[in-house]
């Protein structure tokens, strides 16, 4: 059976992996536009402030291994331009030598990704505007890092926005944070994103709300970011305003794809044309909690569903459960989870749901070293099903959220989070966890 994959990072690889695990006769060929394979991007925000060495820490596996250990045709700097799946072809381009190619398929697996929105605004070619995504883009940006460097703008409050203003605070840059909306972490709700906020302004970073980037001015290099209602003067951007789906090149092909250009996948990964699928934030992925299709992108689902696709596409069905919309983000002193759905997803699902938000302790009173949790809970006011949750501290916020995102992928009722058998002793919690103090009063 010959397999192709497009893409060599966290959803292809998983899928890789597991074709070679399943099928001791598989001819697996991964097709990269890229240099590099199995990269943690999760990790490169860490990379630009130093905690994390090198690029080369967060390579899970290398194009040589692939090749060598595992006996996969593992290409670099090869594109896909286009499918034909009526005659089951891929075609492209090695962009080292130029030359176009084509290669047939049994089975083919789109696993292309996402990549970082840049919009057409004025002035975007000039140095010193980044973008981070790939391990060449983690090096170019921290090259550019210099000590004559001294102002950073940052566009765009999500996750990636926020860890990077922290890694730029880190290295003793003024720290600019521009927000188009009145809200840092759209992710959560406006009450709790208050929370982070406050812990920006108290590591001194500059916040921005409500002003919307028009473009950028300089010589050769940015040195000032342009919006609605002003300019600010800077010496190096990055742009963190979103990812799109990688799937310009399937237009002609047929394939179902959604308005957020992500490639509509089943349970087993299969797209709407027979023997191609799609795994990781080139697709769909199942909400659990909202019951459709969503585009959560993520290492977590793509890693979960680059294997299931390829379990599949070796003829070991396994089916993708879904998603509940669970991520953690550490912002400064404060780490901040999130599961399920918060109540502007409710109000949009027009959900009778009903909240419960409190601060507590994440241990017990009398043990010293207490912190502060700040606990929203979101449950549906007629069945008690929980809808979601989200938590902002210092401590215990990752397991609280776990805990969450195990109740509702298992569908359970407020009332029975009371039930749960958790971990207590005194340095880690009370003997009722906070939680389950919330979930009494419900
Ligand atoms: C800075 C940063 C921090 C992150 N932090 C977290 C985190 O803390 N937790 C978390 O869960 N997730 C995090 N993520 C998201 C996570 O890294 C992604 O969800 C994950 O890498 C997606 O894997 P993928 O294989 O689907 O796509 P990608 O990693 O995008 O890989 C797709 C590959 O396909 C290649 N490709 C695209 N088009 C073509 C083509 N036409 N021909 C050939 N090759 C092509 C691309 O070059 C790319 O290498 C982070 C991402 C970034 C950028």
């Amino acid at each position: 059976m010959r397999y192709v994959i497009i893409g060599g990072v966290a959803a292809g690889m998983s899928a890789a992996m597991e074709i070679v695990r399943t099928d001791e006769e598989a001819k697996v060929t991964v097709l990269e536009r890229g240099k590099d394979y199995s990269y943690g991007q999760c990790g490169l925000p860490y990379i630009i402030n130093g905690i994390v060495p090198s690029t080369k820490d967060v390579i899970a596996r290398t194009v040589s291994t692939f090749r060598e250990k595992y006996g996969i045709d593992a290409k670099t700097y090869t594109k896909v331009t286009d499918i034909d799946p009526d005659k089951q072809v891929v075609n492209g381009m090695q962009t080292e030598t130029n030359q176009a190619f084509q290669l047939s398929y049994d089975r083919l697996l789109i696993a292309s990704g996402a990549d970082p929105v840049v919009p057409n605004w004025h002035g975007i070619d000039l140095k010193g505007i980044h973008t981070l995504k790939t391990l060449v883009d983690t090096d170019h940006l921290k090259h550019d890092l210099s000590d004559n460097i001294k102002n950073v703008t940052v566009i765009g409050g999500g996750y990636i926005g926020l860890e990077m203003a922290e890694s730029f605070q880190t290295l003793g840059k003024n720290v600019t944070l521009i927000q188009r909306g009145d809200q840092l972490a759209n992710i959560f709700d406006t009450d709790m994103s208050k929370l982070i906020e406050e812990e920006a302004v108290r590591h001194n970073i500059n916040l921005i709300l409500g002003e919307e980037v028009t473009g950028f001015s300089g010589k050769e290099r940015v040195e000032t970011v342009e919006t609605d209602k002003g300019s600010h003067q800077t010496d190096l951007v990055l742009l963190s305003i979103g990812v799109k789906p990688n799937t310009e090149f399937l237009k002609e092909t047929g394939i179902h794809i959604n308005g957020q250009g992500a490639i509509h996948v089943n349970a087993y990964m299969e797209t709407s044309i027979p023997n191609i699928y799609a795994a990781g934030d080139c697709a769909t992925h199942y909400h659990i909690v909202k019951q459709l299709d969503d585009h959560i992108p993520l290492g977590t689902t793509s890693n979960k569903q680059g294997r299931i696709a390829g379990a599949n596409m070796a003829g070991h069905p396994l089916t993708f459960k879904g998603i509940v919309g669970t991520s953690i983000i550490k912002f400064f002193d404060l780490t901040l989870g999130r599961t399920g759905i918060t109540e502007k997803e409710a109000k949009k699902l027009k959900l009778p749901y009903d909240v419960e938000t409190t601060t507590a302790s994440d241990h017990a009173g009398y043990y010293p070293g207490n912190e502060e949790l700040t606990i929203k809970l979101l449950y549906n006011k007629e069945t008690n099903l929980l809808l979601g949750g989200q938590i902002i501290g210092k401590e215990g916020v990752d397991k609280r959220i776990d805990v969450l995102a195990t109740a509702l992928y298992n569908k359970m009722t407020v009332a029975q989070l009371t039930d749960l058998d958790l971990a207590y002793a005194p340095p880690y919690n009370g003997v009722w966890d906070p939680i389950q103090k919330m979930a009494r009063k419900i």
